[in-house]
């Protein structure tokens, strides 16, 4: 029986790795390995360890630890599937920091990148049981609020963006102070494609006005 047991255990850990290396990794490791009192066990906490590890490089960006573009877009489209589907309203919002150019040429690159960690764990924050952060691009986020009305997420953004310019930045010898424009749409009529143009519309729209505001 211990044999059997034992071959069972290494034919799931095998599947297990098959599936990993051919790119899922949502794979699920069957529960029985990881019960087991020997070194099988042992080796199914290391490959779920090593799944996670997997999962983070791929889709977490490096610098922020927010969600890379890549995951952030299949993220985005699965909920604009799950909001038609049940047909509830979601706000995309495209937010962009204010003059970070002069930021890194005053400060240097490394204290940019400061910042931009800063940023992203505020974002992060923010958004944690109202929907989620992308690292969109270099000194632009992508916000999703899930499940949410325009004007809930005005006044959501709102907070966001008095917490932002009230956030103090401090390197060895300065303590800064960085703003973000947003742009915002909310429209159950358009396609992400659609509602990603809208958005950096609006944006470009913020940044025209004066910056540090909301374009809806
Ligand atoms: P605006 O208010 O119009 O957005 O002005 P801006 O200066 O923020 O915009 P611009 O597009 O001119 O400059 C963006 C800068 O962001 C240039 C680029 O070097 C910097 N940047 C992009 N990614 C990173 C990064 O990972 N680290 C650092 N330190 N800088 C970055
Ligand atoms: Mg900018
Ligand atoms: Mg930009």
């Amino acid at each position: 029986t211990y044999a059997k047991n034992f071959l069972r255990s290494l034919q799931k850990l095998k599947q297990f790795f098959k599936e990993v290396s051919t790119g899922n990794l949502n794979a699920e490791l069957d529960k029985s390995v990881l019960k087991r009192d020997d070194e099988l066990s042992v080796i199914g906490y290391a490959a779920l360890s090593m799944q996670t590890s997997l999962r983070k490089l791929i889709e977490l960006d490096a610098l922020t630890e927010l969600h890379n573009r890549r995951s952030g877009d299949k993220k985005l489209r699965e909920t604009y599937t799950k909001a038609q589907t049940k047909n509830q309203p979601f706000c995309l919002v495209i937010g962009d920091i204010d003059h970070f150019k002069i930021i890194n040429d005053t400060y240097g690159h490394q204290n940019g990148d400061i910042v931009l960690q800063n940023v992203a764990m505020l974002l992060k924050t923010h958004c944690r049981d109202k929907g989620y952060a992308v690292r969109w691009g270099g000194e632009e986020f992508l916000l999703i609020y899930e499940n949410c009305s325009l004007e809930q997420s005005l006044t959501y953004l709102e907070e966001l963006r008095q917490k932002l310019a009230q956030t103090a930045h401090c390197f060895e010898n300065d303590e800064i102070h960085v703003t973000m424009t947003f742009g915002i749409a909310c429209d159950s009529t358009m396609n992400v494609k659609q509602l990603l143009q809208l958005a950096d519309e609006k944006l470009y729209e913020g940044k025209n006005n004066g910056r540090n505001c909301i374009v809806s």
